[in-house]
Parts: structure tokens; sequence; C-alpha cells
């Protein structure tokens, strides 16, 4: 867990450093926006706080060129009061959060932590393994960068076996998973499922997509092959 901090207002950074360092965060401060936007574009941080009226290069500009640069990291914007625009922008802009000034710098590591748990929990929501993607909340998955149109059922298939790259499930294991325990063992469904989605895979994904991820494994099931 490492924070960068671009303040030039030595108190506040001060104040919010002794903060960081009581609450056990790694950070690193910086007091203009030249440096700011060097170290927060080569550096690896897991949250960026900034502020907007810097010397050098501003806030703004900052978190612009970053986000142009498709840098992720989330970031809290620092305002002051009557910036209300500036925070609108900001946001508009891609910040995560922010907070006016003064604030306490409880709040502030309220606010990372929160942030923080956001970011992970959408990461959560999202499986890849290769070249295929699942987003759990959106229910799409993208092959090669192709969006594949799923039923409900396949999407349900694809998401119990991606979980567990490399395992081999029998077909009574995904039959009572994603039919449920009622349907009768000697059906045929979970493999005319599965002959479905790799159907639709290979009109998608053409020569260039490589071999299908679900890899059959003779008298016992099948599994999601593990990325090369
Ligand atoms: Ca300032």
């Amino acid at each position: 867990m490492k924070v960068l901090l671009i303040e030039d207002e030595q108190k506040i950074a001060d104040f919010v450093c002794a903060g960081f360092r009581e609450q056990g965060f790694a950070y690193e401060h910086c007091n203009n926006g030249t440096d700011g936007y060097a170290r927060a574009s080569a550096g690896d941080y897991d949250v960026i706080v900034l502020d907007i009226m810097l010397p050098g290069r501003d806030g703004l500009s900052i978190l612009k060129g970053l986000r142009k640069a498709g840098l992720a990291t989330p970031v809290i914007l620092l305002t002051a009061r009557n910036e209300l625009d500036d925070r609108i922008e900001g946001l508009n802009l891609g910040a995560d959060d922010y907070l006016a000034k003064p604030f306490f710098v409880e709040e502030l590591i309220a606010r990372i932590q929160a942030l923080l748990r956001r970011v992970s929990g959408e990461r959560q929501n999202r499986l890849m393994v290769g070249s295929l993607s699942l987003d759990r909340i959106s229910r799409e998955v993208t092959w090669n960068g192709e969006v594949i149109d799923l039923t409900g059922r396949e999407f349900n298939l694809i998401e119990y076996l991606m979980r567990s790259p490399g395992r081999v499930f029998t077909r009574t294991q995904i039959l009572e998973h994603v039919w449920g325990y009622d349907f009768d063992p000697s059906t045929n469904v979970v493999d005319v499922c599965i002959q479905r989605i790799r159907k639709k895979l290979s009109a998608i994904g053409g020569n260039g997509a490589g071999e299908s991820p679900i890899e059959s494994v003779r008298g016992v099931g099948y599994r999601f092959r593990k990325a090369a």
C-alpha cells in the first residue's frame, strides 16, 4: 500500500504525512506539479492524493495527462472550498473522489481505504484468463476483445469453469452447479451447451483466436485451459 501525495502547502503535507505514518501507509510527497506528474506517471502507487493549485503544473492538468496516458491509479483531489467548478471538472477528468480543505487526516485516510476497497471489489468482479475476460456485474464476456453473446446458462457455465483454470470438473458437477440438482444426470445438456459456447467463440475469434479455452478431458469432463 503506497500513496503519492502531491501538495505544495507544507503544513498540510506535514499533517497528512504524519497521518499516513501513523496508519502505516508507505508514501512519497512532492511539493510541485512538475515532479508530481513525473513520479505519478513513473511510479507504482495504489492511490494518488492530488492538490489542484500547485506550482509547476496544476492538479487538473496532471490528472488529465495521467488518464490520457492510460494510468488508472485512483486519484483523490484536494480542493479549496471555492473550487466547485474544479471539483466537477476533476471528476469528469477521471478523479475517483475529492476532499475539500480544510479536512481531517482521518477523513482522508477513510476515503483512501474506501476507494481501495471499491477498486479491489471491481477487480474481483472481473475474471481474466488468457484472451477471455468475464465481468460478473455486467455479465459480459469478451474473447480477444470481442463481446460474445451468451445465454444465462452459457455464462454461468463459463464462469464456473473459469474460476478454477486447470481444474477438471465432471459433467455431474457442472450439471448440479449450472442446472441444479433436479436434472437427470444422464442428460447431455452439458455437452450440448459446451459445444454451443465453443461454436460462438470460434465464430468470433476466427483463426487468430487460438484454441478454445474449454478443454475436454476424456471420460471425466471439462476444464478451463490455464493461460499460457
Ligand atoms: Ca496548493
